[in-house]
């Protein structure tokens, strides 16, 4: 599966260029650049979006709007699992998936699975209010492969968020049905998964191919939206892959509400609105995939 992604840097911009689109961000300065024993990582102070994380020149992170992509991660699962007591994140080393776990009281156990301890590193002394809960008393991270780690689980977590970067190099693994297969044995009989999805408009291949391989696995499998300014096209979307529970049959908004949960993006009726996808959208998804038709109606 390939995903082309170019970058540049233009006269104090940087430009991403990717599927024949491109986004640029004005900079300020580069603050800091380490080559990790997996990949190029750079911050840079950016004129008005915070600072910036790319790994191998690849957006990851904007301190400006990586709140959206981290709560739709978070609490799209975590407000319909009735009582999600153990979490597990692989990739994520930035750490604002956790921020958003451990803000659940029911949460006990939140296990970060990040293969590049760099990454952890410089998101801990760059990017202090995303890593703000990585030293967590409930929090316990891992510099470790994802797709090694989970084969060592079984029937452990009620909630698992792939929180990876693109399906290149070492991430390509986190896309296909046998770490899927991995995941769904490492979640307990009511356990649910999530996991970033790309375009479906920039990449309508790799959505698909996406589902395909988490249908071969998950019996219930729907797709969600959300908006993520600094990743291609910004209409952003995540897959919600269920051993028992429905997104909206078995999400309770009151008991979401009663959380009250500090959010900036997230709230109980986006989290209804997020499942009802456009036409395009729907059109990515496996013919075969009918459950996910079944929430659009
Ligand atoms: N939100 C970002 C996105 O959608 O592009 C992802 C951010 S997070 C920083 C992605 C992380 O996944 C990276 O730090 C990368 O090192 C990690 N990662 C990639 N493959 C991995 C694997 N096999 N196991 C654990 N972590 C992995």
């Amino acid at each position: 599966m390939s995903v082309d992604i170019t970058h540049d840097f233009y006269n104090g911009w940087y430009l991403e260029r990717s599927r024949g689109w491109a986004l640029g961000l004005a900079l300020e300065n580069k603050l800091f650049e380490k080559q990790s024993a997996y990949q190029k990582i750079t911050v840079y102070q950016t004129q008005t979006f915070g600072k910036l994380l790319l790994l191998d020149d690849i957006i990851m992170v904007t301190e400006r709007d990586e709140f959206v992509y981290h709560e739709m991660m978070a609490h799209v699962p975590l407000n319909v699992h009735p009582n999600p007591e153990r979490v597990l994140v692989i990739g994520g080393g930035d750490g604002g998936t956790i921020r958003e776990i451990v803000k659940h009281p029911a949460v006990k156990e939140a296990v970060l699975v990040e293969i590049d301890i760099d990454v952890i590193n410089t998101a801990r002394d760059y990017f202090p209010s995303i890593a703000s809960e990585l030293s967590n008393p409930k929090v316990k991270v891992l510099a470790e492969d994802g797709v090694a780690y989970i084969r060592n689980n079984q029937n452990y977590f009620d909630v698992i968020m792939i929180d990876s970067s693109d399906p290149i190099g070492f991430a390509e693994g986190l896309f296909q049905a046998d770490f899927y297969q991995d995941v769904y044995n490492a979640l307990k009989p009511d356990g649910i998964m999530t996991n970033q999805t790309d375009s479906p408009l920039l990449s309508p291949m790799i959505v698909e191919k996406t589902y395909c391989e988490m249908q071969k696995v998950f019996q219930h499998l729907f797709m969600y939206q959300g908006y993520c300014l600094t990743y291609p096209g910004g209409y952003w979307t995540f897959g919600f892959a269920s051993k028992r529970y429905h997104p909206l049959n078995d999400f309770d908004p009151k008991r979401a509400q009663a959380k009250g949960l500090k959010t900036k993006h997230y709230n109980s009726h986006l989290h209804k609105g997020a499942f009802y996808l456009p036409n395009f959208a729907l059109a990515t998804l496996p013919a075969t995939c009918e459950q996910v038709h079944w929430v659009h109606g």
